[in-house]
């Protein structure tokens, strides 16, 4: 999953900065746990999804979720291993649980996620505090290996699937508004973008069967969420084939959805009929994938929101090439011709990375003109960082200079922040049906939400007795580059 994006949810994109978010479940459970863990979560959203998969493990397994590390028996990150600053995060974070380890030496200690598939026994000899490393891949085995820890025999399981997407374990919701629920539709890629550890880290791409998709959707939606995002390292690639050998072992095909095959473009029609009131986004696209199919099915259901994260990494065709990104500056701006051609009022987000591997000044300039022509709502934007194993890690050097690389990105980002504001003050007189989610952060006379286009917006309350999860129509009236303002119709 390219470094992805959507204020408030975009943040968890790959902040490697971000300290983890420690979770407690949505409501607090009644059930009194004998046993309770404890997690944070670093990266993409595929993480956090990942996070709720292992909540509904472990609760099947006699624990219950806490917020108060002090009181857990298991202490769980759920790593990110996008770029080094990510990893140095994880492993500072370590550092803090020692006193806690000192203080109750029964408390297990364990690292899941891409730091953990990349790393595997390596962690356990580097770590000494460390009990548990599981992959993404491995979550079912948990239970086990947490007994084998109590029992004192350190443990790891970074084995990859090709047909692990934890379909028939439903999530934890945790840390959700109520609101916004993310639904993984499938698990790996298989692009192997050369400065990618995911594909390395997460494994083969598989899709998950489309019922189950549908019914996790639907569940959500009747326990009173209002939006879904489908998630995927590439969901263009999303394509379920009936299988008749997984039929034997598991009865699959026999549901509705699952009978016939499934692209991304009729998953996201599937999950659209649930009902004109639930919103469905998606992320992650690919610029090499994306299909006219998946354009028209946008815009013929109101309720799949216009909007696209679309990440180009680099304005120039070489260094793409470099990047084994598969597409040309050319055909990616033939598609956010497309997309507007379709779509004309798609938002558009992306990725790029600064001062890749023997990137020219002038090829860095073509970066800054194709966000230009690209006009994007919203990107976001890195400095190469070199990954251990990785394509371009064995084959180029990485030798543009830090101080180089820093001045190329703060100029991607000087450039983004005047894009992003143009994109707002082209909004400003006009209405937006709205998705409430909350108090805004300044004021709680004040509410939150996000237009289709998943642009924040703030406005005033007023005297109808709206509640977050319900729709308002709402006027722009001013802006900043990063929100937009308004009043209610
Ligand atoms: S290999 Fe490429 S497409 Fe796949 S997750 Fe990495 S950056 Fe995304």
């Amino acid at each position: 999953m390219e470094a992805t994006l959507l204020q408030p949810f975009l943040e968890k994109k790959h902040d490697e900065s971000r300290q983890g978010e420690a979770f407690a479940p949505f409501q607090e459970d009644p059930i009194p746990y004998k046993k309770h863990f404890y997690i944070e979560s670093y990266g993409c959203q595929m993480n956090f999804a990942d996070s709720e998969i292992v909540a509904s493990i472990l609760k099947e397994a006699g624990f219950g979720a806490t917020r108060n590390i002090e009181i857990a028996d298991l202490i769980l990150l759920n790593t990110c291993s996008i770029r080094e600053k990510a990893e140095q995060t994880v492993r500072k974070r370590l550092t803090e649980f020692k006193k806690l380890k000192k203080a109750k030496p029964s408390t297990l200690v364990g690292v899941l996620g891409c730091m953990a598939a990349r790393l595997k026994s390596r962690f356990l000899e580097e770590e000494k505090l460390v009990d548990l490393v599981v992959g993404p891949d491995a979550y079912r085995t948990l239970p086990q290996l947490i007994s084998e820890a109590d029992g004192g025999q350190r443990s790891v399981n970074v084995l990859l699937s090709r047909e692990e997407t934890y379909a028939d374990i439903a999530p934890v919701r945790l840390n959700s508004n109520g609101i916004s629920g993310f639904v993984s539709i499938m698990r790996g890629c298989n692009n192997m973008c050369s400065f990618c550890v995911v594909p390395f880290t997460r494994g083969r791409e598989r899709s998950r069967a489309p019922q189950s998709i549908y019914d996790e959707c639907q569940d959500l939606f009747r326990e009173g969420f209002k939006e879904v995002t489908l998630l995927g390292q590439n969901v263009d690639s999303y394509h379920w084939m009936p299988d008749l050998s997984i039929e034997e072992k598991t009865g699959i095909t026999k549901d509705h959805y699952n009978r016939q095959p499934v692209n991304f473009a009729q998953l996201l029609e599937i999950v659209a009929l649930i009902s004109p009131e639930l919103r469905v986004r998606f992320s992650t696209s690919h610029p090499k994938d994306i299909t006219d199919a998946v354009l028209h099915t946008i815009a013929r259901h109101e309720n799949i929101c216009k909007y696209i994260h679309l990440p180009l990494q680099s304005g120039s065709t070489r260094v793409l090439q470099l990047m084994n990104r598969s597409y040309t500056r050319e055909w990616y701006m033939a598609k956010v011709e497309r997309i507007r051609e379709l779509i004309p009022e798609c938002g558009i987000s992306s990725d790029i990375i600064a001062g890749f591997c023997t990137e020219t000044e002038e090829e860095h300039q073509d970066t800054l003109s194709m966000m230009s022509l690209a006009k994007f709502d919203l990107s976001y934007m890195f400095f190469y960082s070199e990954r251990p194993g990785t394509l371009a890690q064995r084959r180029y050097e990485d030798d543009i200079p830090l101080a180089v690389k820093k001045r190329r990105l703060q100029e991607i980002v000087d450039l983004q922040g005047r894009l992003s504001h143009e994109s707002n003050k082209r909004d400003l007189g006009k209405s937006f049906k709205v998705l409430i989610e909350g108090n805004s952060k300044k004021s709680d006379q004040q509410w939150m939400g996000r237009t289709s286009q998943n642009k924040v917006i703030v406005f005033p309350k007023n005297e109808q007795q709206l509640q977050p999860g319900d729709y308002a129509w709402v006027q722009v009236k001013e802006c900043t580059q990063a929100t937009l303002i308004g009043s209610i119709l």
